[in-house]
């Protein structure tokens, strides 16, 4: 990157200026790996000190069952497959109680797109699940599940809403959104609700009162300029409601794992690779710089090993998703070794370990529990430390 280019850049960042979108392509064709990180760090630590939040969740997919076929997606299936599944709400209360044990906060509930089931179905779940776990927040549906809900029952997302909050809803996920611009989009996303829907949807939650976290998945057909183009959307949308909670980048991921018919369901698979560690540090802290009006940056470590995670915390990212016993969304596709259970002081080591102060949240990221700060790594005993995945 031409040096003069480099000192503007770090002057509007010191400065605290917005950065435009030919800043965000001129910080993907930096290489400088360490600059970027520091940039970002400086930001993030603006912003969050050397906090880094989690929260204890676990995610719950009700169903794999899906209408769509979008490109990248190894967690669908279709009706009468080996390895299909759907729960009933008796059997979605089963597991949620199963899962008590931890005090968990927050459950997070994403799923297919199911072909037949009612709309009656989904309110019913959270009711059920509300009543079985009071003290549980209910963290529920992507805006695609949302506009899917509108085609089966007829209704309007505002009334959908509606009767979701009434349920017991806390927040929607931020799932769905991939990659906004069409050059892309039209290639990987096969159900319906693109940006204009995935808008319209977080924009009516966020009028209701919701707040709401938001994503992006980078590392495919993607180029820089597209990831740009996501986050300056998410900005100025949050400059209109300023409901989303959080910014995370979401790794893509092969298929490789072993389903029930062995089957490669990643149809971009042979043309893709994988973003590398470098790249994955290098989104984090672009959108960290870009989205100056998000508090918050997660990694969500079971797409990126928790080495990746930690070193993460370091390029923008402040928080890191909690504790989850089970993932079936990621896991159907990893074969990293990268667990998928973390307990709470798991993950109070890893943010220790890494060198900061590990800060307990809820759904809204509002303070649970501040922890002590991390011991200085200059002042560490030379024993041998933790190795993570
Ligand atoms: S990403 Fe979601 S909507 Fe697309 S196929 Fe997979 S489960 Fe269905």
């Amino acid at each position: 990157m031409d040096i003069g280019v480099k000192r503007q850049l770090e002057e509007k960042v010191y400065a605290g200026e917005r950065l435009s979108r030919a800043d965000g392509e001129a910080l993907y064709a930096s290489d400088d790996l360490a600059w970027l990180g520091r940039l970002a760090h400086h930001v993030r630590t603006q912003k969050n000190g050397e906090r880094v939040m989690f929260n204890v969740n676990r995610h719950l997919n009700l169903t794999n069952v899906c209408s769509a076929s979008c490109a990248y997606c190894s967690f669908q299936r279709k009706p009468g497959e080996k390895d299909a599944y759907t729960m009933r709400v008796e059997q979605a209360v089963q597991k949620a109680l199963e899962m008590q044990d931890e005090q968990l906060t927050e459950l997070h509930i994403v799923n297919g797109l199911h072909p037949t089931l009612p709309w009656r179905y989904y309110p019913r779940v959270l009711k059920e699940l509300k009543a079985a776990l009071p003290n549980v927040k209910l963290k529920a549906f992507t805006a695609t599940e949302v506009q899917w809900f509108e085609k089966i029952s007829g209704l309007s997302a505002d009334e959908i809403l509606d009767e979701l909050i009434e349920a017991g809803l806390e927040s929607l996920t931020g799932g769905g959104a991939e990659i906004f611009d069409w050059e892309v989009r039209q290639h990987i996303v096969d159900h319906a609700c693109h940006w204009e829907d995935w808008s319209r949807i977080h924009r009516l939650a966020h009028s209701k009162g919701l707040r709401t976290p938001s994503t992006m998945l980078y590392g495919h057909i993607e180029e820089p300029r597209h990831r740009v183009d996501h986050v300056m959307r998410l900005r100025e949308l949050q400059d209109e409601t300023g409901g989303f909670t959080v910014f995370i980048p979401l790794r893509y991921q092969h298929d490789f794992h072993d389903s029930a018919d062995g089957k490669v369901r990643n149809r971009i698979q042979a043309q893709t690779t994988m973003a590398s560690p470098a790249e994955s540090l290098k989104t984090f802290a672009v959108s960290r710089l870009m989205l100056d009006n998000f508090d918050h940056i997660k990694c969500f470590w079971v797409m990126h090993g928790l080495s990746v995670a930690q070193l993460s915390l370091n390029f923008g990212v402040d928080d890191l998703d909690g504790s989850v016993v089970e993932y079936k969304i990621t896991h159907d596709a990893d074969s990293y070794g990268t667990p998928n259970t973390m307990h709470r002081d798991d993950l109070l080591h890893l943010i220790w370990d890494a060198g900061f102060t590990p800060v307990e949240r809820d759904t809204r990221y509002n303070v649970v529990r501040q922890y002590d700060p991390a011991p200085k790594l200059a002042d560490r005993r030379s024993e041998p430390q933790q190795v993570w995945a």
